[in-house]
């Protein structure tokens, strides 16, 4: 489902974006309205330090299933080439093209997050986006921002600002 972003005073459409979101980004979710300057929250960006690293962003399989997924679209789409569209002549390379990059795009996302997992990269980046906002957490005036802006806190955050310490990377990985 698509929803609409506006602002609460202004009315100014900011995006629409995908609900539920997808591909949850990490980050300082706070923006400023480009029209009033009034502060909101993006929908797409999380705080790492509140809602943790899910498994899935490390999960083999699931990049291993897309990267499988890509070469089966690929195909799809170089067997299209080959094919008479149902649609108008000027059309004809629109689908294969499209399906053909699709199937690309899957592999090489795919393949790429796999090699960042196996040498350790991508771990190191999460580790470190973490930290980053445990840092941000540790402001109460942050805390407090987020919390007025909407922004789901889970029970007891407001008196506990910070979530996590640097003691608790270790368990972050956890299953792994
Ligand atoms: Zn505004």
């Amino acid at each position: 489902m698509r929803k609409v972003l506006k602002c609460k005073y202004c009315n100014k459409k900011i995006m629409s974006y995908d609900y539920p979101v997808l591909q949850v980004r990490y980050g300082n979710p706070i923006r400023r309205c480009k029209k009033c300057n009034a502060e909101y929250l993006d929908p797409r960006y999380k705080e790492m330090g509140i809602e943790g690293i899910k498994d899935s962003d490390f999960s083999k399989a699931s990049f291993t299933v897309m990267t499988v997924i890509g070469v089966l679209i690929l195909a799809r789409g170089i067997y299209l080439f080959g094919t008479e569209p149902l649609g108008a002549k000027e059309l004809k390379l629109v689908m294969p093209l499209f399906w053909t990059g699709v199937g690309i795009f899957m592999i090489v996302g795919g393949i790429f997050e796999l090699i960042r997992i196996n040498n350790g990269s991508k771990q190191t980046k999460y580790l470190r986006m973490y930290e980053e906002s445990c840092e941000r957490l540790k402001d109460e005036i942050y805390v407090e921002k987020l919390y007025k802006l909407g922004y789901d806190l889970p029970a007891g955050f407001l008196n506990r600002p910070g979530g996590g310490t640097a003691d608790d990377d270790a368990d972050i990985f956890a299953g792994h």
